[in-house]
């Protein structure tokens, strides 16, 4: 592959800091998995769902209120989610945990393709969709005999206990995140000597506040996004280009020299 010269000085400027990192953080989000066919639902204009406005849709509010209104939107999103496969970049960050280093995933998506492509240190700030809660009982039951049903009838999950609804355990707008999990987030972000922010145009409060916690704390910094992010101007090295060329591209390098 030819890659311009600015770009492989700073891949080989990321391996080395890889390299040389204690303990690595990666920030990963919706960038990430675009490459895997799903899109990023938060972004306007993304196709499938430009006609309703997540921000109300994919809202407690409207779960609550309407949850056939919800389901109908999630529908489409779960089957995509459900058929899609790791991408390149989801590999390489496997196989840099795999190479002995010591890494923690801190994702936005709900997706599980990091656990796919089989990295163990994931922590799901936005929650995930392997699981799904009954909204009376709170049973919390596992989501894939529920999901195939519906994402094939649309047939809304039912709690097997009471007949309650079953939310899927994903975050939505105007929910709290996970407790453990973001307290699990800020404790690897303290800790980290290199942070690696992947596909997030950090917009979205309180993760677009961990780079800053990193860097406060002495952490070198990495941006690898299609778009500018606030924290740019203090990151060490930026890159701007496609996710699934450029990951594997400073893994590479980082594992083999
Ligand atoms: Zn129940």
């Amino acid at each position: 592959m030819i890659l311009p010269p600015a770009t492989q000085t700073a891949l080989e400027d990321a391996a080395e800091l890889f390299r040389k990192a204690r303990r690595v953080v990666v920030l990963t989000g919706a960038g990430i998995s675009t490459p895997s066919g799903i899109p990023d639902f938060r972004s306007e204009g993304s196709g499938l769902w430009s006609h309703d406005e997540p921000m109300e849709v994919a809202s407690l509010n409207t779960f609550r209120t309407a949850p056939e209104r919800f389901f109908h939107w999630f529908r489409p999103l779960a089957g995509r989610i459900l058929r899609a496969q790791p991408n390149p970049a989801h590999q390489a960050l496997a196989d840099f945990e795999g190479a002995g280093y010591q890494e923690t995933i801190l994702t936005q998506n709900i997706d599980g393709l990091h656990q796919k492509a089989g990295s163990k240190h994931v922590v799901e700030i936005h929650g995930t969709l392997r699981t799904l809660t009954c909204i009376q009982c709170y049973k919390q039951l596992p989501s894939k005999d529920f999901l195939n049903a519906f994402i094939e009838n649309g047939a809304i999950p039912l709690c097997l206990n009471c007949n309650g609804i079953l939310k899927p355990d994903v975050i939505l707008f105007g929910e709290q995140l996970p407790q453990a999990a973001w307290q699990a987030a800020q404790r690897a972000t303290r800790q980290c000597d290199l942070m690696l922010v992947i596909g997030s145009s950090l917009e979205v409060l309180p993760v677009a506040g961990l780079p800053i916690q990193a860097l406060d704390h002495g952490a070198h910094l990495i941006v690898i996004n299609n778009t500018a992010t606030y924290v740019n101007v203090r990151a060490d090295i930026i890159i701007t280009d496609n996710v699934a060329t450029i990951i594997p591209e400073i893994m590479r390098r980082a594992i083999h020299g």
